[in-house]
């Protein structure tokens, strides 16, 4: 689980992810930067991009004294795992809708001027560049799409 926020956000985001899961209550961004030893400044960049994603969130609050507000940054378990899960739903989507449309991917390339034709445009044109008229080349597309259906499968059997 954090395993992914490593991937997708770096090192640091893990970091955050796992110190404010251990505390639970919630922390400011001072806090986190001070126990963990990071410039504030990339702690906040880190924690609107988490948030962002959905990895974590924040309440405001207002100190008694103060009139500044600070932000209080918080998550659990659930929060990340509803975060991952939607993520990976996207990135399923965007895959399925590529499979889907894979069977209009060009499959022939010209050698000199890498003009791209499908199937049917090769063979209308007796599989000759138009601009320049030499023999086009096929392009093996099947391990490209034999790797996204493995991909696919794999996203979902993990759900
Ligand atoms: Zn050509």
């Amino acid at each position: 689980m954090l395993k992914v926020i490593e991937v997708l956000s770096g090192e640091n985001a893990r970091k955050i992810v796992e110190l404010l899961i251990k505390n639970g209550k919630g922390m400011s961004d001072e806090e986190i930067s001070n126990t963990l030893n990071l410039r504030v400044n990339d702690v906040r960049r880190i924690l609107y991009d988490l948030a962002s994603n959905g990895f974590v969130a924040y309440k405001r609050s207002s100190g008694e004294n103060s009139r500044w507000y600070s932000y209080i940054w918080f998550t659990d378990k659930d929060m990340i795992m509803q975060a991952i899960g939607k993520r990976k739903r996207e990135v399923l989507r965007i895959l399925s809708e590529w499979l889907s449309r894979s069977e209009s991917l060009p499959t022939y390339i010209c050698p000199y001027d890498y003009s791209l034709y499908t199937f049917d445009d090769a063979f209308e044109n007796s599989f000759r560049c138009i601009k320049c008229g030499a023999d086009l080349v096929e392009i093996d597309n099947r391990k490209v799409v034999e790797f996204v259906k493995n991909l696919v499968n794999k996203l979902n059997k993990s759900t």
